[in-house]
């Protein structure tokens, strides 16, 4: 049966009315830092399985199941992982993706560890931006979280290689934790002005069940603001500044989506009042935004997801294995779309998140 068929302009829209904008994508479940928020050492030492190559998509796979998405309105695609750079030949999976009618952004989420050895390639095969992940510019706040021997520089050169490649706009992600690294919000935010990069403070998230969130360690969005506010004046931009992502029905065009313009931005976004550029605020916690919430997320053997805090995805791998045509194979998406009514952070809000969930490095953060 067919359900949705967007090649006749139809719109795959959820139960809760929202379409399916932007499609995050797990290459791997494994990655080459630990860092406490995300993969604390204990959970994910030497003894921890993870996936075997084989289970994992192949290129081919992924740039099928990819284009099916596509097919279906999906016009933003963010590789992540874990680190997604350990994906060995990754620019031969960007040149794959790149043609794909409809897509107006390819986006990378990354360490930046391994980037001085790839940008040049990356870029060249079509990827439009990466964002790189720092939480600290001094090396014993960094070496802390990221739990690993390597200096603030190994981000530093990748940050310097994504710029010079022309992956751009950069931006940082910056996870903050209340008596971990929240000593260091105007060094980042001063760092960025300087920089030219448009960094984005992230509330800490209780994703998965191992890296002993606490309430009492988020640092709330409405601080982060007041305390860079305190330092260089700022005020918010346009009608995405809220969160909302921008107007339900418009369509962003290549430069709205990489600027992060697009209704799929989930920062809230501020300008400097001096001219130093911008900064933005995810408030997952503080202030969920799942009502505009047009995301999917991709494991790296395939199962959609339809929310971060989900238990348990949909298996795609095993419709394409099954010899699915490309029109069953969007079927079967739309089948979960169309299912979907997921609003985890304003149940959280209102009282608590329970239940098993997936961990954000097995899922694509
Ligand atoms: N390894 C890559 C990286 O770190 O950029 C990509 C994968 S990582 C899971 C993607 C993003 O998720 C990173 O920016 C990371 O800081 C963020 N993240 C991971 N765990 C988080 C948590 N508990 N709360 C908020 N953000 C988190
Ligand atoms: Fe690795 Fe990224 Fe998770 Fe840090 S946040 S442990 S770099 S996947
Ligand atoms: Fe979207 Fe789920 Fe996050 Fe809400 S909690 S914004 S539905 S991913």
């Amino acid at each position: 049966m067919e359900i949705n068929d967007t090649t006749t302009g139809g719109k795959l829209i959820d139960r809760l009315g929202r379409p399916i904008e932007d499609l995050r994508v797990s290459l791997t479940d494994r990655c080459n830092l630990r860092c406490t928020y995300c993969m604390p050492r204990e959970m994910f030492g030497p003894d921890h399985v993870f996936l075997p190559r084989h289970e994992l998509l192949s290129f081919e796979e992924l740039s099928r199941v990819l284009a099916a998405f596509v097919d279906l309105g999906v016009n933003k695609l963010r590789l992540t992982g874990g680190e997604p750079l350990l994906r060995k030949d990754l620019p031969d999976l960007i040149a794959l993706l790149s043609p794909l009618e409809g897509l107006q952004d390819i986006a990378l989420t990354t360490n930046g560890i391994l980037l001085p050895r790839v940008a040049d390639q990356l870029a060249a095969a079509g990827l439009d931006r990466v964002t790189i992940s720092l939480d600290a510019l001094d090396d014993e706040t960094f070496r802390k979280t990221a739990d690993t021997p390597l200096s603030v520089d190994a981000v530093l050169a990748g940050v310097d290689a994504a710029l010079a490649a022309g992956l751009q706009p950069v931006k940082i992600n910056s996870v903050m934790q209340r008596g971990v690294n929240d000593h260091q919000i105007e060094d980042l935010a001063g760092w960025a002005r300087d920089t030219g990069v448009a960094l984005r403070f992230i509330e800490f998230m209780d994703v998965g069940t191992t890296n002993g969130w606490i309430r009492e360690r988020v640092v709330p969005a409405a601080e982060i603001h007041e305390r860079i506010n305190a330092r260089w004046p700022i005020e918010p931009v346009g009608t995405a500044a809220a969160g909302d992502g921008g107007e339900p029905g418009g369509s962003a065009g290549r430069s709205e989506v990489a600027s992060g313009a697009g209704r799929s931005e989930v920062a809230e976004r501020y300008r400097y009042l001096d001219g130093g550029g911008e900064v933005g605020i995810v408030a997952s916690v503080t202030r969920p935004f799942c009502r505009t919430c047009v995301r999917a997320r991709l494991s790296a053997i395939g199962e959609l997801y339809t929310c971060l805090f989900a238990a348990k995805g949909h298996d795609l791998r095993a419709v394409i294995r099954d010899g699915a045509t490309d029109q069953q194979l969007r079927d079967a998406i739309s089948a979960v779309w169309l299912a979907r009514s997921d609003r985890a952070s304003e149940l959280r809000a209102e009282g608590g998140l329970t239940g098993e969930r997936v961990e954000m490095s097995y899922i694509g953060g």
